[in-house]
């Protein structure tokens, strides 16, 4: 998608700061971070919101988790705890119509969210 920030980032047009990739997924540091560790993790692929995921795109989102895993993982953050969220819609915050799983950790995460 052309006019997509994330697109283009996986494009190389807007420079970002990789932790993780494979064939499938790419992660990267969030430009505004709201914890010590905070990761954007997206498929390749164009995918606008979790209401277009489907049977036939959806197989990449068990990527997302286990690249989230292993980025807190090697950021020693497995035993303390961290939170992976993703936002659907306006009303729940989301900004970028990639779909990105936050990969947040390092300070005390309340429960509920804002
Ligand atoms: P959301 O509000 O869930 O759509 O999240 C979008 C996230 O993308 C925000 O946390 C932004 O700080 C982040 N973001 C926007 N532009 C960039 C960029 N060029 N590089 C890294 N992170 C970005
Ligand atoms: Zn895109």
């Amino acid at each position: 998608m052309s006019d997509c920030i994330f697109c283009k980032i996986l494009s190389g047009e807007i420079p970002s700061k990789a932790l993780y990739e494979d064939d499938d997924v790419f992660a990267f540091e969030d430009l505004n971070p709201q914890a010590p560790l905070h990761v954007l993790i997206i498929p390749k692929t164009h995918i606008e919101t979790i209401n277009n995921l489907d049977n036939h795109n959806s197989a990449v989102i068990g990527k997302l988790y286990l690249a989230a895993k292993k980025i807190a993982f090697d950021a020693g953050y497995s035993n303390e705890g961290y939170r992976v969220v993703m936002n659907c819609g306006e009303a729940a915050g989301q900004t970028v119509f990639h779909i990105h799983l936050h990969l947040l950790a390092g300070r005390p995460l309340n429960w509920p969210p804002g």
